[in-house]
């Protein structure tokens, strides 16, 4: 079960045969996929449809570890793309249909499977990621998100900075309202 693919497959063969391939992909193989804790996991079907092209359908799992855009910590990120191919060669014409298939160009026989694995988690990759829990509700950025009681003349844009400095000026400290020293 965890037998690492062939990388480079001939989709033809795979169809005719009604083969499957299961197994994993090593992290070190996709460059371009940064973060991947543990080895991605491919689980593919193969057939061909009435046209004689053949299909890939499946799923793919990774865990990628990534940071969250709202409190910046690290977080892990669970992907398991369904996966629907379809291998065009050259001379296949363009097919009427499109979903729920997606085009893979096949130029002689073979493909590289693990670069098409790889470009299908880069694809469902969240762009931003977050967590799913409400992390941003305390942080340090709570600090510099200060109402100014000075209103912004420009009605457009948010400075959110823009009374920064004057704080920054006004109080060299970390204090801004915990200062309640009197009595
Ligand atoms: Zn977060």
């Amino acid at each position: 079960m965890t037998q690492t693919i062939t990388r480079h497959i001939e989709p033809v063969l795979l169809a005719r045969r009604g083969a499957s391939i299961v197994g994993v992909v090593e992290p070190a193989l996709c460059d371009r996929l940064a973060g991947l804790q543990a080895p991605i996991t491919v689980d593919l079907r193969f057939e061909g449809d009435t046209e004689g092209r053949p299909l890939a359908s499946g799923l793919l799992e990774a865990r990628v570890e990534s940071r969250c855009e709202r409190c910046l910590q690290p977080m892990e990120i669970a992907l398991a793309p369904a996966v629907h191919w379809r291998f065009l060669r050259p001379s296949d014409p363009p097919p009427a249909e499109v979903a729920p298939f997606e085009d893979v160009d096949l130029d002689g026989t073979e493909v590289d499977l693990v670069t098409l694995v790889e470009d299908e988690l880069l694809l469902a990759l969240p762009p931003f990621p977050r967590h799913a829990y409400a992390c941003g509700e305390e942080g340090t950025a709570r600090h510099f998100i200060k109402p100014q009681p000075t209103a912004e003349p420009a009605p457009g844009r948010k400075r959110p900075f823009s009374g920064l400095a004057s704080l920054l000026g006004r109080q060299p400290g970390p204090g801004t309202d915990d200062g309640q020293e009197s009595n």
